[in-house]
């Protein structure tokens, strides 16, 4: 687990429990009190890729609404109504293409210290719809920041016993084992999205390697939990065809895919103006540099290219899954 240098804090988070929980996780840290985390995050002037070196922590409340509608990104695998809640902005790793730098200016790991309420408005919502989809894992990578707050197991607890509720948590953690001693849960799936090694050696910076991300998703299939892969972003890089097939491979040469329930894929896309405010940040990157077409507020590969990834995605996966648990993601 990295260390951090600074710990911002928010005036009103001083009393949540969990912001002892972390100043007592990095004594070191200069600790610096601030009226408001939002002055401090939004502040314009900010360098992401900058920052990223050293990122600080910010604790802050968050100040609702806690429940967020889901986009088509989350919809991937097919469940509705679809939600999303936000315990964390930003990410202990650094991909490449990461859609987070054209969301924010901040690099740094705005925390919030008020699960509680959090879980409340959730209880809320399950009592009065009677069950919804929740991803929890995305603005950030929960699983990657476990150590320091048990936000997947609370969630996780909080799930067991309302089976209405579906919660996703997607990693490209390793950290399976802080899970260890956690039941396994019905209605919550773990999600490890996958790489071929090169491209995750270069464009996931941090992340775990491919096979310890494997390696993580066999001892959670082991232990009996719900687990489903994403190849996403497929990445056209030079001899992309050979890694994907290889990893596809791979994947399934340690994993057992009668238990996988489904795997999605999709390729690199970015809607809006984030690709334009990626390549400010990412200046060297091929793959954010690499040739996309835009249309309907997206950027993409051209047609042509991606029918090409999609032929062999199709044709690799369905060597060993039937058609229903292959989903591709393309919103
Ligand atoms: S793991 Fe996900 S959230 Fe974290 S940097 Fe990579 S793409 Fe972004």
């Amino acid at each position: 687990m990295r260390e951090y240098s600074h710990v911002y804090v928010e005036e009103a988070a001083r009393s949540w429990p969990d912001t002892e929980r972390v100043l007592s996780r990095f004594p070191r840290a200069t600790v610096i009190s601030i009226d408001t985390a939002a002055e401090l995050f939004n502040r314009k002037q900010q360098h992401f890729q900058a920052q990223k070196q050293s990122p600080k922590l910010i604790l802050a409340v968050d100040r609702g609404p806690f429940l967020f509608e889901g986009s088509e990104r989350i919809k991937s695998f097919g469940n509705a109504p679809v939600h999303y809640t936000v315990p964390m902005r930003n990410c202990v790793y650094n991909c490449d293409y990461c859609f987070l730098q054209g969301m924010h200016r901040s690099a740094n790991l705005l925390v919030t210290v008020n699960s509680e309420q959090a879980l409340a408005a959730a209880e809320e919502r399950y009592n009065a719809t009677g069950g919804f989809f929740l991803s929890i894992s995305y603005l950030t990578d929960l699983l990657g920041f476990e150590d320091v707050l048990p936000y997947c197991r609370r969630w996780i607890e909080w799930a067991r016993n309302r089976p209405e509720m579906v919660i996703e948590i997607r990693t490209k953690s390793d950290n399976f084992a802080v899970l260890s001693g956690v039941p396994p849960s019905e209605n919550v799936v773990l999600v490890w999205s996958l790489s071929p090694e090169p491209v995750s050696r270069v464009h996931e910076r941090g992340a775990a390697s491919f096979r310890n991300r494997l390696f993580a998703a066999r001892a959670a299939q082991q232990a009996g939990w719900p687990i489903r892969l994403c190849f996403d972003p497929v990445l056209r890089v030079p001899n992309w065809q050979e890694l994907y097939r290889q990893a596809i491979g791979e994947t399934f040469r340690r994993l057992d895919p009668s238990r996988v329930e489904l795997v999605s894929y999709g390729v690199f896309r970015l809607h809006g103006d984030f690709l334009d405010r990626l390549r400010e940040v990412q200046t060297a990157s091929p793959v954010v540099h690499a040739h996309y077409e835009r249309s309907h507020g997206l950027s993409t590969y051209p047609d042509n290219q991606i029918a090409e990834v999609r032929d062999l995605m199709e044709t690799e996966l369905s060597k060993v899954l039937p058609g229903e648990r292959i989903s591709f993601v393309h919103g």
